[in-house]
């Protein structure tokens, strides 16, 4: 099929920013146990249904200033973010890495956007979206991503699962707590069908380093108060737990790490190897 590269990336992009709108929607609806199909996009504040011309993704958001057609109540900018982010990565995609790769890759970015959102809203990541993009991954990784192939997927399904699996159960042991939660594990799982073992790695590290500047960044900002004296909480060993405790959704930050590499891996496996 010989497509002038002009039309496919423009055709990439519009896909994109669709999904983008899309993925923003199941995550809106999922956690309510809203179908994601029927009905068709509703604004989430009057929940009237938003005519097509004003539901076009990127395009609506910017003519419509940000603000709903019928009720001119704020439409959150994640809509917006999201369309703009993913139709950026389906070019870039498609520019890169064969179709087929480049559709696989594509699969796990809108997954990882949406399972963000959830985990940012409810600290929750649905099983709905992890197990059957663990499935996928296996699948893609086999058959379309031959920098990733079979055996590393399978060894980053369990890798994945597995050693955030027993971190999690560790942390619980020492603190008493839940620290890592299953839905990190699931997700970790399947970053490791879609992107293999490295893929697993680099998201552990990366992500934690980025969780760990967030979760710094927001005890910071959340807490400029100085506690009243005799108050439990100015116990410094105290404030470690508190520093220490998921205030913080892992979750997007492992999604942000797995949608890197699944975007440079090329460039991460070449600059890690010296090559
Ligand atoms: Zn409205």
């Amino acid at each position: 099929m010989d497509v002038p590269v002009g039309v496919g990336a423009a055709i990439a992009f519009l896909f994109g920013a669709s999904v983008g709108s899309f993925a923003t929607t199941a995550a809106y609806r999922m956690p309510r146990d809203i179908s994601i199909i029927t009905p068709r996009s509703m604004c989430e504040s009057c929940e009237r249904q938003i005519p097509w011309w004003a539901n076009i993704p990127i395009f609506a958001f910017i003519g419509l200033r940000g603000r709903c057609i019928m009720c001119g109540a704020p439409i959150r900018f994640r809509h917006f973010l999201t369309e703009a982010a993913l139709a950026v990565t389906a070019l870039y995609l498609y520019l890169t890495f064969p179709l087929p790769d480049a559709i696989a890759r594509f699969v796990l970015c809108a997954s990882l956007f949406t399972v963000a959102w959830i985990d940012y809203d409810w600290r929750l990541i649905p099983n709905l979206v992890t197990f059957p993009g663990t499935l996928i991954g296996f699948a893609a990784a086999a058959l379309v991503m031959p920098e990733v192939g079979w055996k590393s997927s399978l060894i980053g399904i369990a890798a994945g699962a597995g050693v955030l699996f027993l971190t999690g159960l560790l942390y619980q042991l020492l603190r008493g707590r839940e620290g890592v939660g299953l839905g990190d594990v699931f997700l970790l799982g399947m970053v490791g069908g879609f992107l293999g073992w490295q893929g697993v790695l680099f998201t552990l590290f990366f992500g934690s380093l980025l969780g760990g500047v967030g979760g710094i960044a927001y005890a910071l900002a959340s807490s400029p108060q100085p506690a009243p004296l005799g108050d439990p909480a100015s116990d410094p060993a105290e404030a470690d737990v508190s520093l220490m405790q998921t205030t913080v959704p892992f979750g997007p930050f492992l999604a942000l790490a797995a949608g890197i590499y699944a975007l440079f891996q090329p460039q991460l496996t070449r600059w890690y190897l010296g090559g």
